[in-house]
């Protein structure tokens, strides 16, 4: 499945595999190896023009076919993933870097927030108004009959098939646009939905983001555009959609605070802080990664000598081993980032405790070893821009009043995590941080249906629950004079 070297993938358009229309492409790269896998399309905005036409022929009928359909669908789609998560998770292992540890737990979680949606299909609808008796007033959700689902290369299948369920679920086509660094797996979803959805219904483009993902944020005939990725994509996506005025929501990066307390067990702590930097799901390549660890001063020592021990026991190495925990990145261009940054924490003072470069006997691939800063300042560019990678900072506090400012004091607000035994000083700070989703003594584990979203600059609008579903439809009231 689709890691045969030298393959030449097609995309699926229309309900057909497809070169891109100027037959341009992007090589596929092994992260681990950097070897070349084969080729992807680089989708060319004609070929977006035949997925919006498509569409709009096949959204009609769609939206007609009732929840109901829509969700017997969608969990066939679930039985699917579940029958091929092995061979899945080997897929996006390979092809982003990811431990398959971490995919496979990517791949066992992916049934059931598409199963979430199909649940809740039909709760989709709208309600009657009080009026007079000679009025009768309610509403109705409709469709918006195509939704572009733009999205980053951390979680390739579980964000390209998890993402699509919702807006499949409320009624509308969907074109998604995988990263282009890791678009296998999407291109493997459509081949399992092929003979599924009525063609037109989802169509898969590979290619670049300024490319295809800008026509897609800035196509007059796309009303709703979904993006995971990071802020500066935001950006543009907001102003290619702003002549449009188009319904875009945001799910966009992170620079998440644990702040904790001198109350708690701090080998516990250290233990949870390296679960909430998904170093060994993503290689802490994720959004809500908790890279800043402010840590109180009067457990610091217990606190480091914790974490330090916990990080130097992860094993960095082939992503497809079974008992490796940290693969490669996900490509070149993120490689030289990240090591920039461990740059620039050294440069700018921080103690280096741990990692910091590539591993010993690594002399090709993307690997960096999980890196620890102490003595990380506030004004730091590791403590203030979101790394992506697996490097963890490590900050002091005294005052609760201060830690609460310092922590809020980033242009980002995705997850805050508070770790204390004090069930009032737990509540009293999750109202103050400014964050769209605080966890309390947490590893950054979601339960399913809770809203996900980011305040500030990580985004606008919740996913993973109903919220998500129903920002998929255009609520429209009808009032009857009787
Ligand atoms: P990115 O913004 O570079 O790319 C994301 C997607 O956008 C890719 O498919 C890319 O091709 C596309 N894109 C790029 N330029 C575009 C343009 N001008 N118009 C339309 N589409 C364009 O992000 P990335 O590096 O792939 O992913 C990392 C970022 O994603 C991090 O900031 C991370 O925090 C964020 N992220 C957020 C969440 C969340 O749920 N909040 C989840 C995962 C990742």
């Amino acid at each position: 499945m689709g890691t045969t070297a030298g393959t030449a993938h097609q995309m699926f358009v229309a309900g057909k595999w497809a070169d891109a229309a100027d037959g341009a492409t992007l090589p596929v790269v092994e992260p681990a190896t950097e070897d070349v896998l084969g080729t992807v399309p680089d989708a060319h905005p004609d070929d977006l023009d035949q997925a919006v036409t498509a569409a709009a022929e096949a959204g009609p009928e769609w939206a007609a076919a009732g929840w109901q359909r829509r969700a017997a669908l969608l969990r066939e789609l679930a039985a699917r993933i579940a029958e091929r998560a092995a061979d899945l998770a080997v897929l996006d292992s390979r092809d982003s870097g990811n431990p398959i540890s971490g995919m496979r737990y990517d791949m066992a979680s992916t049934p059931s927030e598409i199963l979430y949606y199909a649940g809740i299909a039909g709760e989709a609808k709208g309600f009657t108004s009080p009026t007079g008796p000679d009025t009768l007033a309610y509403t109705v959700r409709q469709p918006y009959g195509l939704v572009a689902r733009i999205i980053p290369f951390n979680h390739p299948f579980k964000f390209a098939a998890g993402k699509i369920a919702a807006p499949l679920a409320a009624g509308n086509c969907v074109v998604l646009k995988p990263a282009e660094q890791t678009s296998l797996s999407a291109i493997e979803l459509a081949r399992m939905t092929e003979d599924l959805f009525p063609p037109g219904v989802l169509s898969v483009l590979t290619g670049r983001g300024e490319r295809v993902g800008a026509a897609l944020a800035g196509h007059p005939a796309v009303p709703r555009i979904a993006f995971t990725g990071s802020v500066p994509t935001g950006h543009a996506i907001l102003t290619a959609a702003a002549p449009h005025i188009k319904h875009v929501t945001l799910e966009l990066g992170g620079k998440n605070p644990i702040i904790v307390f001198p109350d708690v067990d701090p080998v516990a702590a250290a233990r949870a802080a390296i679960t909430a930097m998904n170093l060994a799901r993503a290689n802490g390549q994720s959004c809500g990664s908790c890279s800043r660890l402010f840590v109180h001063d009067d457990i610091r020592g217990p606190f480091l000598d914790a974490l330090v021990a916990g990080v130097e026991e992860l094993r960095v190495g082939d992503p497809l081993a079974d008992d490796t925990d940290i693969g490669p990145l996900a490509f070149g261009r993120h490689y030289e980032r990240v090591l920039s940054y461990v740059a620039a924490g050294r440069r700018e003072g921080a103690t280096l405790l741990t990692g910091g470069g590539r591993p010993a006997g690594r002399e090709r691939g993307y690997f960096v070893e999980p890196t620890v800063f102490a003595d990380v300042a506030d004004e730091m560019t590791i403590a203030r821009e979101e790394i992506f990678g697996p490097v963890m900072s490590v900050l002091g506090w005294r005052d609760v009043d201060d830690v609460v400012a310092r922590a809020n004091a980033v242009e980002y607000g995705l997850t805050a995590n508070v770790w204390t035994r004090d069930i009032s000083t737990a509540h009293r700070l999750s109202q103050r941080l400014d964050a769209g989703y605080v966890y309390v003594n947490g590893t950054g584990r979601r339960p399913t249906g809770t809203p996900f979203g980011g305040w500030k600059n990580s985004g606008l609008g919740k996913e993973n629950c109903l919220e998500e579903l129903l920002s998929y439809t255009r609520e429209k009231t009808v009032a009857v004079t009787l």
